[in-house]
């Protein structure tokens, strides 16, 4: 009876792996075709000055809709494109994206100029594409400074090959580009690197944000993370806010900048054009 049902068991199992295969292979062919065929889009999420309110920089999210017509959440087909490593052509198509948004925005007179867009880069793409060569080209094509563009990183990019991301991020930095690290402090590595690697902001993640009123040990997290950056000479970005009630703590706590759906959820462009226009004015 027990090895019955282990067997049975194990048959699920393996139905189960081959449909999630079946799936992922799906995806996968589609979300190749989907950058060839400019179904997939970037949508904008405003980052404001959390003391004047006015909207410094906007973060590039990737938005797909999927042949059938559904919305495929990143936390999905990010994970597909980096196993298959559809991340290095996707993460290429997000810099011409946002450099293309970023010069026709300037196109629209004063409002965008002094603001920077943000394009998150995977640590795959990290070790298997030429970034600083790619930005830089694409900078050029589109007459753009370097200071227009932020990269978000996430500590797993330094995880996966210390010496190489050094240089990586030194390059960036000689084209201009800001260097944020993401999601802060949900990763695993060894805070030694915030000394070492030339990073200008720290986003503090969403887990510690979003309950941060209700619960002491959250608000004693981004406390901490407020003054390691503060005393390394970083600015922070606090993600998920909310509610107002949660941007006047962080503001007076000292974090430099806000994001989340108070202000405004990722934008198709136009809107997100427009969203600067009415709150920059
Ligand atoms: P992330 O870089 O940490 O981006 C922030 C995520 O938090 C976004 O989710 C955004 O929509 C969400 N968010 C912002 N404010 C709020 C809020 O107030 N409340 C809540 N509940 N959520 C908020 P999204 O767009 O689903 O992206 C998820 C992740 O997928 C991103 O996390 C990023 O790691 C990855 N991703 C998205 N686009 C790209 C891309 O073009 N390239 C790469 N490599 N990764 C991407
Ligand atoms: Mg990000
Ligand atoms: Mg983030
Ligand atoms: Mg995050």
């Amino acid at each position: 009876v027990n090895r019955a049902k282990r067997t049975g068991r194990t048959e699920i199992y393996q139905s189960q792996i081959f449909a999630l295969a079946r799936r992922q292979f799906g995806i996968e062919t589609e979300l190749r075709r989907a950058i060839d065929t400019g179904r997939m889009m970037l949508h904008y999420q405003p980052i404001c000055d959390l003391a004047t309110g006015r909207v410094v920089s906007f973060e590039a999210l990737a938005r797909w809709r999927n042949e059938a017509g559904q919305e495929i959440p990143p936390s999905e087909f990010i994970p597909v494109a980096e196993e298959s490593g559809l991340i290095v052509p996707l993460g290429r198509w997000a810099i011409e994206e946002a450099a293309k948004t970023l010069s026709l925005w300037d196109r629209g007179g004063e409002a965008a100029q002094g603001v920077k867009l943000a394009v998150n880069l995977s640590a795959i793409q990290l070790q298997r594409d030429d970034v600083p060569q790619l930005l830089q080209d694409t900078l050029s094509r589109y007459a753009l400074g370097g200071d227009r563009i932020t990269l978000e990183l996430t500590e797993s990019a330094i995880v996966s090959d210390p010496d190489r991301i050094t240089k990586l991020m030194h390059a960036l930095k000689e084209i201009g580009a800001t260097l944020a690290m993401d999601d802060f402090g949900t990763g695993y590595s060894n805070l030694a690197y915030l000394q070492r690697l030339p990073i200008d902001v720290l986003k503090i993640d969403r887990s510690f944000v979003a309950g941060m009123l209700a619960d002491r040990d959250k608000i004693a997290i981004v406390r901490a993370v407020l003054s390691l950056a503060q005393a390394l000479g970083m600015a922070t970005t606090a993600e998920g806010i909310e509610t107002n009630e949660l941007a006047q703590t962080l503001a007076a706590l000292g974090c430099t900048y806000g994001q989340g759906f108070l202000y405004a959820r990722p934008l198709a462009p136009n809107a997100a054009y427009q969203f600067l226009l009415d709150r920059n004015a």
